[in-house]
């Protein structure tokens, strides 16, 4: 069953005219995050790593394009993880007309990533948000398609670590958003209903639609507020400052109470 914040499906609002007792809202046990673009703010550093290797600005749609294709193998399992960033780059640097063996693409990569590590940086509205959640007594959970030891590195380096109950990792558990086993995954290792849980990510389709797609309420943080069109039943932020609200609105009960 699609799990729509606040909103019973039409079966539930069915069963108010029958014996059976009304729908209310379940209680708040987990929020799930994505890393990437929803807690760190990837993409810039990210850019301005491979403008500085590469000493042009313009290629930043084609290197994101050629990441997404190899993302999309790493999903349909025509790749594995540990081989798709060196893959990526290879295939950037040929689309430049710049034809180089591995050895060349490691030396690229090892260049980039130095580069990237320096310049991590937290949008200002997570760690409040973070904050909030823990002294709900909200379970957290971060959700990723990115690799191991770089995620798990970057939410040690930001101080992100210790929030966190539990840290899904595409390539360790096996799958990747948008496949519901991600997201059920995560509920099970946590010991909660996947009606119980919220996912937020900056990936409309990969984190929003499905979550929702796996039970979850789905939540897309639209940052630049592109005003694109979202189905009924997946919630939209421009900033976590949000969520709390969002989250008491939607929820009979978030989180559980901390004992005195
Ligand atoms: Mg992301």
């Amino acid at each position: 069953m699609a799990f729509a914040l606040g909103s019973p499906t039409a079966s539930q609002r069915v069963s108010e005219h029958d014996d059976a007792p009304p729908w209310t809202p379940p209680e708040l046990r987990l929020v799930c995050l994505d890393i990437d673009d929803t807690l760190i703010d990837f993409s810039a550093a990210s850019r301005r790593s491979l403008e500085a290797l590469i000493g042009r600005t313009d290629m930043w749609p084609m290197w994101e394009r050629i990441t997404d294709e190899h993302v999309a193998r790493v999903v349909t399992g025509e790749l594995e993880y540990p081989d798709m960033h060196a893959r990526r780059t290879q295939a950037f640097l040929a689309e430049l007309g710049i034809s180089v063996g591995m050895a060349d693409v490691a030396g690229f990569e090892k260049k980039r990533k130095e580069m990237l590590r320096r310049s991590w940086r937290l949008f200002d509205d997570v760690l409040p948000c973070l904050e909030w959640l823990t002294a709900a007594g909200v379970r957290l959970a971060a959700v990723t398609n990115a690799s191991g030891a770089h995620q798990r590195e970057k939410l040690a380096m930001l101080g992100l670590a210790r929030f966190f109950d539990y840290v899904a990792i595409a390539g360790e558990v096996g799958v990747a958003k948008p496949d519901p086993v991600m997201f059920q995954t995560v509920c099970f290792k946590l010991d909660c209903e996947p009606a119980q849980a919220v996912h937020v990510g900056d990936k409309l389709t990969t984190d929003a639609v499905g979550a929702r797609d796996a039970g979850l309420g789905g939540v897309w943080l639209d940052r630049t507020g592109t005003g694109t069109d979202v189905p009924s039943d997946v919630h939209v932020l421009c900033t976590l400052a949000d969520l709390p609200e969002l989250l008491v609105s939607e929820f009979a009960r978030v989180g559980v109470p901390v004992p005195r």
